[in-house]
């Protein structure tokens, strides 16, 4: 199961900045979310959020990526679900990923094929709706729908679904802007 790339990038949707008090702390002490992050962003994961490292299971990888069905990103939702009962999903991409923008679908095993196709359907829709749009704006623009692209895929799986239903799991698209060291939400509108 992959994306719906046209609806991925004709996404409507606002940037908000994350309170510290967005996730409260948990009474328990244990892991109530799991964070999936790029390898390479410097995001500190505790000072996003404001809650104790304990409470956070990371998962990271090049790309922030959890769609290609990988074994390792896999376990890591199913563990995260079925053991720990995690209250939270934050998919937290960032700006300036350097992976993102120069994935080539046809290296490193095809990880990278879906973010491909989508960085060509975001061209050409930014293109032909807002030509204006600079260099910058347009790869800020992919990393965005990318990580709703992320979060979407991960609420069709039947697992987290069940969670939603079940224990009130709670899905988010977060963008990490290193210039200003601030997390980003992405509230689809
Ligand atoms: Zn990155």
């Amino acid at each position: 199961m992959t994306f719906d790339f046209l609806a991925t990038v004709k996404k409507q949707y606002s940037t908000v900045p994350v309170d510290r008090d967005f996730i409260r702390r948990s009474k328990s002490g244990r892991e109530q979310i799991l964070w999936v992050g790029c390898s390479d962003s410097s995001v500190e994961e505790t000072d996003a959020l404001g809650v104790p490292r304990e409470e956070i299971f990371v998962h990271r990888n090049l790309g922030n990526i959890v769609s290609n069905g990988d074994l390792s990103s896999e376990s890591a939702v199913e563990w995260c679900l079925n053991l720990l009962k995690v209250k939270h999903i934050i998919v937290c991409g960032h700006y300036d990923c350097s992976l993102i923008d120069k994935g080539d679908g046809s290296v490193l095993g095809g990880w990278y094929k879906n973010v491909t196709k989508l960085h060509a359907l975001n061209e050409d829709y930014l293109r032909k709706s807002d030509s204006s749009l600079d260099y910058e704006c347009r790869h800020r623009k992919l990393e965005e729908v990318y990580v709703l692209a992320e979060m979407d895929w991960l609420k069709r799986q039947e697992n987290v679904r069940k969670a939603i239903e079940e224990d009130g799991l709670q899905i988010h698209a977060f963008v990490y802007d290193k210039h200003t060291n601030e997390c980003f939400r992405l509230v689809e509108e």
